[in-house]
């Protein structure tokens, strides 16, 4: 018997949302899934010099996962057109158009299957795509049924693991059989939300491993995914348009439901150097953290040249600031919006501030 085809899908975008479901399709199918190695410096450094300086860091980090993956000798490439998951909202424009980025940008790689999936033409249009796809390997459209069902079924188990706090790729661990929900579960003294996408958040690489620097600092992190989506798909007042693209709009709703909630202690938003839909989320989560001063907030950009040091002194001032803040209203310190104490922006001002409180 010869080797089993093999697919190869790269460690970035839609990865950190959608792998379970993609590589339990093809497994089904009798192909093997090889996902790109996690990002290192050498992924990112190849990815960079294959795009244009401005475009956004993931987008230049997935090109780089794309060369490693060819590097890999798989057969084909899985790189869908993802316009539209659910509801109306459709993704990036960056997500639609990276098959066609990748083939200009890169030399010789395997074929690259770049289905289309837009799942608003109805709904039989998912199976109609896993059909188009798994035609590639076989002819027996219940064997392609039966791995579109069994795909359906994983995806499920992976959204019910990260609503219960569960990270997404800690989720893919457990699913892969690499350790039980006990191991990942945190119980530090603060949560913090941290908002934005998860393709930079979850690339411990990426993004300087914020979330696994938090945990070590005794916080427990949520992030968008692990609210409920019927929080994040209701039309509230406030909205009279929602942000176009639909994780921009995710982390705005996260933003504005954690803020009315109170549910966290405090939230950070992860931004990505050359994102344009970020200079617009980060400024309306800024403008409204300034309104709602009982919440502390805290930016951070993350860029190809991120370093580890400045990113742990940042999150460990913002931690201070939020410990001496809750100090403070223990003994009866009134934090509220007349208060000149108020923790917004700036880590160096609130810090300033948190301490005058401390005394
Ligand atoms: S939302 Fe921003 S970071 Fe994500 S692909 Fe689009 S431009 Fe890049």
């Amino acid at each position: 018997m010869g080797r089993p085809i093999t697919v190869g899908i790269p460690r970035a975008f839609g990865f950190y949302l959608y792998y379970p479901m993609w590589k339990e399709f093809f497994e089904a199918l009798g192909v093997r899934v090889v996902a790109s190695s996690p990002t290192t410096r050498e992924i990112l450094d190849n990815g960079v010099r294959e795009t244009v300086s401005d475009a956004c860091v993931p987008l230049k980090l997935f090109h780089g996962h794309v060369q490693d993956l060819a590097d890999k000798d798989v057969d084909y490439l899985f790189i869908p057109r993802l316009v539209n998951m659910a509801r109306d909202a459709v993704f990036c424009p960056k997500f639609l158009g990276l098959p066609d980025m990748i083939r200009y940008s890169l030399d010789d790689l395997p074929p690259i299957i770049d289905v289309r999936i837009d799942l608003r033409k109805g709904k039989l249009e998912a199976l109609k795509i896993c059909y188009r796809v798994g035609s590639l390997f076989t002819k027996n459209i219940f064997k392609i049924y039966d791995a579109y069902n069994k795909s359906i079924s994983k995806f499920g188990s992976f959204k019910d693991l990260v609503k219960k706090g569960i990270g997404l790729t800690d989720a893919m661990k457990i699913l892969h059989g690499k350790g039980s929900e006990t191991d990942f579960k945190h119980n530090g003294e603060l949560t913090f939300a941290v908002l934005g996408y998860p393709y930079n958040i979850y690339d411990p690489y990426v993004s300087a491993d914020v979330i696994g620097k938090l945990h070590n600092m005794g916080v427990n992190v949520i992030t968008t995914e692990m609210i409920p989506d019927e929080v994040l798909n209701i039309d509230s007042p406030e909205f009279r348009k929602e942000a176009f693209w639909i994780l921009s709009h995710r982390a705005l709703k996260a933003a504005h439901y954690l803020f009315d909630t109170k549910s966290v202690d405090g939230i950070i938003h992860l931004t990505a150097f050359g994102c344009g839909p970020d200079f617009m989320v980060n400024k309306l989560i800024e403008l409204e953290a300034k309104k709602r001063t009982h919440m502390p907030f805290m930016s951070l950009m993350i860029d190809e040249q991120t370093g580890d040091a400045g990113v742990l002194t940042r999150l460990q001032a913002f931690v201070d600031m939020v410990k001496l803040r809750k100090a403070g209203e223990k003994e009866g310190v009134a934090w509220n919006e007349s208060s000149d104490l108020s923790l917004y922006g700036d880590v160096s001002h609130g810090y300033k501030t948190a301490a005058r409180a401390d005394g």
